[in-house]
């Protein structure tokens, strides 16, 4: 891990209506941490993820990447900012080939100083190989498996080059195969993105995860290596249910 932090969120709310979704959370995240949110179905993950994508506006609180101020700043800039995110629910082009929804990623970040379209192309190319679906870029992404989709949006999310990597549940609905697939990938990635991922499999986040959150009903409840998650009654009574 390098030695500064890239996310910082302080109080950071969101409210719907008289609901706190989410409820004055501070969350720090450290450069080149692979870092997993955890927490029971209505915790408030995706919309904590949300916040940093820029798809959901902040109610109250800030957010900083690398020491700037993004709280108001649309997803567009924060993708120019190095911060990409797959969703819990898919956001692909299901009528365009997988190539071209990688491809679409790559250009968007490089734009128009992209050398040429073929250099776009061998970095598409090249992605897919890294997330396992060399032999599928011909294909409608309607066309994959579920398992496969999950896999072209990791893709799509590399693409953009993120210096802040956002997962919502990549493993939801995968085989144990293609779960395990996911893993080695995750692991794989250069230090220089870091990794913030929600999930339920609990085994993929303690093989992956050198640190912790656990939220609960809207709030921050621990951060922690997964030693002292895993250790703490707090979490075990909220979540775990032991
Ligand atoms: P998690 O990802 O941890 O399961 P969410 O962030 O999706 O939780 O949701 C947190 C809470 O906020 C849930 O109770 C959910 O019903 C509520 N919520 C999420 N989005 C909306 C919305 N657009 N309008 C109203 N309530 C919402
Ligand atoms: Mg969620």
């Amino acid at each position: 891990m390098t030695d500064h932090d890239l996310l910082e969120l302080r109080r950071a709310s969101r409210h719907f209506g008289s609901f706190r979704a989410l409820d004055e959370v501070d969350l720090t995240v450290r450069a080149g941490a692979r870092h997993a949110v955890i927490g029971p179905n209505g915790a408030g993950k995706s919309t904590l993820f949300g916040l940093i994508s820029g798809t959901l506006p902040t109610t109250a609180g800030t957010i900083h990447v690398d020491g700037r101020d993004v709280t108001r700043l649309p997803v567009h800039r924060r993708v120019g900012l190095g911060v990409a995110a797959t969703f819990q629910h898919s956001s692909l082009f299901l009528r365009e080939t997988v190539l071209e929804n990688v491809l679409l990623a790559v250009v968007r970040r490089t734009g128009s100083r992209a050398g040429s379209r073929d250099a776009a192309i061998a970095k598409a190319h090249e992605l897919l190989d890294r997330v396992g679906l060399p032999a599928r870029h011909g294909l409608t992404a309607a066309e994959l498996s579920h398992g496969e989709r999950r896999q072209l949006e990791v893709a799509v999310a590399l693409g953009t080059e993120p210096r802040l990597l956002l997962l919502d549940e990549p493993a939801a609905g995968m085989s144990p195969a293609e779960t395990a697939r996911l893993t080695e990938l995750i692991a794989a990635l250069p230090r220089e993105v870091t990794v913030l991922l929600i999930e339920h499999d609990l085994d993929m986040v303690f093989e992956l995860a050198d640190t912790v959150t656990v939220m609960h009903l809207g709030r921050h409840l621990k951060t922690g290596s997964p030693d002292e998650v895993r250790a703490s009654a707090e979490v075990q009574t909220a979540y775990l249910g032991t």
